[in-house]
């Protein structure tokens, strides 16, 4: 029977919990054990009276928590104490952000755990249930857009009152992916007028299957721009050129600006500039989703709303952390089928690593960082 652990997130913007007592209840079921640190899910709404009635277990603290644990499930990093506190080979499961935290990725292997990553689940029909960077990124999304609202001093959808007529508010979403879809979709149900723009040619139908009008420029680099995972390659200089003039005319009439731009394991491109910024209209606001990666917006500060000339840009990292009820059970429903790769059908520890699942996101073992993209950084995914 497999002990399998969660603990209270430490990082200092983490309010999300790796899991929760409803996916506690189908892993117990499954015949394991779970032990969850007291106040482990509190900041998500999840007491741990909901656990224990669920049939964890509660330990006083995360040292308690790991000891004897096989698994130990994460929504990010583990700290060093808890990774000292483990046995050898226990199974390590999160969000390692892998690519940048070199640190973490070598203390994960020094303290002999044997880790994944979940960012680096390949995107296979079998692994849509464990896409953590999908569930999370979709109400990430979602959340931008009711952040931009909240701190927009006019309304979204059109209204003719009696009073007169108040005007639908113009939304531009950069980046058209899991979160930027999200947003489009969220934006129209708020009624906005909705333009998205992106660099991988598939988006197009995309954005106006949801209603929303696509702005690119559409030349060969854009038509051929898209990896065959499906992501984005990082554009020329000459395009870039290209599409910030496209862009820096439309964004001067928008009102909100939602950000979503990403290139995996390179820094956030930068797509608007502080020119562009300051040619919005005095109350338009940007919502900048990959401050986390140094940012889509020039001025952005990390885990705050920056003002400038009256435009106000929102930098909140950890936008998923900002519904963590949601996020944190869909985090959940993503790792508990991941563990099921990993236990056997009477809830043992027994993981065939030569599954493509794990062997793709197992990144350390035995001591070794073993993911071979870590080894060589310029080898993304
Ligand atoms: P992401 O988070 O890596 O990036 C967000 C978006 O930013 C992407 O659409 C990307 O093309 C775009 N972008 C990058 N540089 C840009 C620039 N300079 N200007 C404008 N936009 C730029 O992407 P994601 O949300 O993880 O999705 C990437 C792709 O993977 C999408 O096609 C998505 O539908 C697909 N996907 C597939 C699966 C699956 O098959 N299981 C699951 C999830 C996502």
């Amino acid at each position: 029977m497999a002990v399998i652990a969660v603990t209270t997130e430490t990082h200092p913007d983490e309010t999300r919990v790796a899991l929760t007592p409803d996916a506690a209840r189908k892993l117990i079921a499954a015949g394991s054990r779970v032990v969850v640190q007291s106040g482990a899910g509190d900041r998500a709404s999840y007491p741990d009276t909901d656990f224990q009635a669920a049939g964890a277990e509660i330990a006083p603290d995360s040292a308690t928590a790991v000891a004897g644990a096989d698994v130990l499930l994460k929504v990010r990093e583990p700290e060093d104490a808890e990774i000292a506190a483990l046995k050898p080979g226990t199974i390590v499961i999160g969000l390692f952000n892998p690519y940048q935290d070199e640190e973490l990725v070598d203390a994960l292997a020094a303290g002999n755990t044997t880790a994944f990553a979940m960012e680096f689940v390949p995107r296979i029909t079998r692994a849509q249930v464990m896409d953590v960077l999908s569930s999370q990124a979709n109400l990430a999304g979602y959340r931008a857009v009711i952040e931009a609202a909240g701190v927009y001093s006019r309304a979204f959808p059109m209204m003719m009152t009696a009073a007169g007529t108040v005007a639908a508010a113009k939304v531009f979403v950069m980046g058209a992916g899991v979160a930027g879809l999200q947003a489009i979709a969220t934006a129209r149900r708020l009624g906005a007028v909705v333009t998205a723009t992106d660099v991988r040619p598939a988006a197009k139908e995309q954005v106006e299957s949801l209603g929303a009008k696509f702005v690119a420029v559409e030349d060969d680099e854009f038509r051929a721009a898209e990896t065959a995972a499906g992501y984005a390659k990082e554009m020329s200089p000459e395009y870039r050129a290209k599409q910030a003039a496209l862009v820096a005319d439309h964004i001067r009439k928008q009102d909100i600006v939602i950000t979503t731009a990403l290139i995996p394991g390179r820094p956030a491109p930068k797509l608007v500039s502080a020119e562009a910024v300051a040619s919005m209209k005095p109350g338009s606001v940007l919502v900048d989703l990959a401050v986390e990666q140094g940012g889509n917006v020039e001025g952005v500060r990390r885990g705050e709303i920056a003002v400038v000339g009256g435009v106000k840009i929102i930098g909140f990292a950890n936008m998923p952390g900002r519904i963590a009820a949601d996020s944190s059970a869909l985090y959940a429903r993503n790792v508990s089928a991941f563990l099921g790769l990993i236990l056997d059908k009477d809830g043992a520890v027994a993981p065939n690593l030569d599954d493509e699942i794990l062997k793709a996101s197992l990144i350390t073992r035995a001591g070794q960082v073993v993911h071979p993209a870590l080894a060589d950084p310029s080898d993304t995914v």
